[in-house]
């Protein structure tokens, strides 16, 4: 019996099949999950294409975080698919490339940041929780770059990500009653679209392939994936407002 059997998850993200988010809808399924995913606007027809790639085509319903109409129709829409759901997953970034520039960010640009990639976990788990069980609870699960350091061009994106990792604990805090569980992984560099509009990625690769003491493949979003399909089971009962890294031990290393 896989880890995920009975479950029933609404998985964001997936835009490409290098997505961290398509590993995990794969894995998902592939341990009994049934899923749904999301997207938006003009990425809805690349992710039903990329969709028919996982070993069962779900359904891919539209929601743009940012867009309050999408976040309130949520819950109504998923019914149409599902009974219940028994996890999240966020893996949702965005930030304007004036965002890449610390001194030159404008507020719009670090607030564009802010709200689609920080406020966005609060919104979505908001949206989600009158399909979660209140006896069951679930589990919501966010993917972070490890916020505690000033790494080079990530810049606002990193501030964003700070504010991504409090608003984990603090929905921790607020749902545990309702027996949600809210964690995240901090993966290390992963080749994905949203990485690579990132000015400067490869300076994160030099960084993995000298620091990483398992070593670091940046081609591979499965590490990262099994972390998040791990925390949507069963089996992180009591672990909550919790950030799981994922990093080939980068984050533990002094030098
Ligand atoms: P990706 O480009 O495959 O996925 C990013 C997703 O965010 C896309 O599906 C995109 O459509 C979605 N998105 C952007 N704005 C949105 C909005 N307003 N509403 C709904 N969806 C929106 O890249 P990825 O690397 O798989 O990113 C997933 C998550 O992993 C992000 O939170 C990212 O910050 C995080 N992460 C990535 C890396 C890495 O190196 N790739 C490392 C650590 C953490």
């Amino acid at each position: 019996m896989g880890i995920l059997e009975g479950k029933t998850l609404l998985v964001t993200g997936v835009l490409m099949d290098s997505s961290i988010a398509f590993h995990v809808a794969k894995l998902a399924q592939e341990e009994g999950a049934q899923v749904v995913l999301t997207s938006f606007g003009r990425t809805m027809r690349i992710t039903q294409t990329i969709a028919k790639r996982l070993p069962e085509t779900p359904p891919v319903l539209e929601l743009d975080v940012t867009d309050g109409e999408h976040l309130d129709t949520l819950a109504d829409r998923l019914r149409e698919h599902v009974d219940g759901l028994d996890g999240v997953l966020h893996s949702i970034g965005f930030a304007p490339q004036g965002a890449f520039n610390f001194m030159e960010g404008t507020w719009e640009d670090v607030s564009t940041a802010l709200h689609a990639s920080a406020y966005s976990l609060k919104a979505l788990a908001a949206a989600a929780l009158p399909l979660m069980d209140e006896q069951r609870g679930g589990s919501v699960v966010g993917l972070t770059f490890d916020a505690k350091f000033a790494w080079p061009v990530y810049d606002w994106m990193g501030v964003a990500k700070a504010a991504f990792e409090s608003t984990n604990r603090y929905l921790a805090r607020d749902l545990g009653a309702r027996h949600v569980r809210c964690n995240l992984v901090a993966a290390g560099p992963i080749r994905t679209t949203a990485a690579k509009s990132i000015p400067g990625f490869e300076q994160f690769e030099r960084i993995w392939d000298e620091r990483a003491p398992l070593g670091w493949d940046v081609n591979d979003p499965v590490p990262a994936a099994k972390a998040c399909a791990a925390l949507l089971s069963d089996w992180f009962p009591a672990t909550t407002g919790e950030i799981v890294h994922v990093d080939g031990g980068v984050h533990a290393m002094g030098q």
